[in-house]
């Protein structure tokens, strides 16, 4: 088995992010020789230490940090700000800075200016998650042949984004870079407006008079199911993606409410083959994620 990549891995934040990186690199034993975790409450800390994820658990941010090779931010992206200034004194020179954001401008606009010169910047987000959340959320395959991207600011050292990128593919992911802010409309479109239309059906329909309410529980077998379990996500880590990525994200929800009048004034004046056209299309960017292996 290959060295551990790390001395010390600092956890800032165990829910089902960290503690799947935890999980794998406890499984694989290459990433880092010791685990280090803290998150916001003692109840989490407390549950971290029952299961196990980590060498130390520690009450701060700050404690954690301290000496450690490689620290990666695990919490909602709403938090990064306060943290960074909080971690940046105690930081190690020549240390990687990383995190698992799901907006990535945000994060280089929080926590970049606060980094201390000898620190090695390198924003990530691995493109794999469940609507858990939570330290018991996290498994050690969470990562596998998923994607992760790697988001460095222009002049970022090049060791330090290959060390990176070695650490997603030793969490058994595909890693490429990506320019930040075409990583925020890219994701606001697969991931973001998905889960927006989600927790917003969720809402019409839990708005619907109580008689009709029991009736879409009841039924829900069909369409409606799979928008409940996206819907089902963390509601402080969504907020937080939504508040970082406004733009990208409006833009996005401006076209998808453009096409969906679209949809509408077909169903209005009966132009089914509009309507059929749109569907084969859905059906063929479905078959394009299954031959990607991404479905
Ligand atoms: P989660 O399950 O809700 O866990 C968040 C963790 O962060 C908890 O341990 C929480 O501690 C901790 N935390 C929150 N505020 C903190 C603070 N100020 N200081 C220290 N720790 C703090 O969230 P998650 O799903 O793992 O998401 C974490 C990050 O990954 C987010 O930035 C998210 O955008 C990104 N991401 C999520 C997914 C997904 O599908 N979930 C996918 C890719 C990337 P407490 O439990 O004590 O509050």
């Amino acid at each position: 088995m290959a060295e551990p990549l790390f001395r010390r891995l600092a956890l800032i934040g165990v829910g089902l992010i960290g503690r799947s990186v935890a999980r794998v690199a406890r499984a694989r034993g290459n990433i880092a020789a010791e685990i280090v975790a803290t998150a916001r409450s003692e109840a989490t800390r407390e549950r971290v230490r029952e299961l196990g994820l980590a060498d130390r658990v520690v009450a701060t941010a700050e404690e954690a940090v301290a000496g450690a090779d490689c620290i990666m931010l695990c919490a909602p992206v709403g938090a990064y700000a306060a943290l960074a200034q909080a971690i940046a004194p105690h930081l190690s020179p020549d240390a990687i800075l990383t995190d698992v954001g799901s907006t990535k401008q945000s994060v280089i606009r929080d926590v970049g200016p606060l980094v201390p010169g000898g620190v090695h910047f390198v924003p990530a987000h691995p493109l794999a998650g469940t609507e858990h959340s939570g330290p018991d959320a996290g498994f050690a395959e969470l990562f596998e042949g998923r994607w992760c991207l790697l988001t460095p600011p222009p002049g970022t050292d090049e060791a330090a984004v290959e060390k990176t990128a070695e650490l997603w593919r030793r969490c058994g992911s595909m890693v490429t870079t990506m320019e930040p802010a075409h990583h925020d409309r890219v994701l606001a479109i697969v991931s973001h407006l998905p889960h927006l239309i989600a927790f917003t059906i969720c809402g019409t329909a839990d708005d619907l008079e109580s008689q009709s309410r029991e009736e879409v529980l009841q039924f829900a077998a069909s369409g409606f199911r799979d928008f409940t379990r996206i819907a089902a996500s963390d509601p402080v880590m969504w907020r937080d993606v939504f508040l970082n990525n406004r733009e990208a994200l409006l833009e996005m929800l401006a076209r998808f409410m453009e096409d969906a009048q679209a949809m509408a004034r077909a169903v209005r004046w009966g132009d089914g083959a509009y309507i059929e056209h749109r569907i084969e299309r859905g059906r063929v960017i479905r078959r394009g994620l299954i031959e990607r292996k991404q479905a």
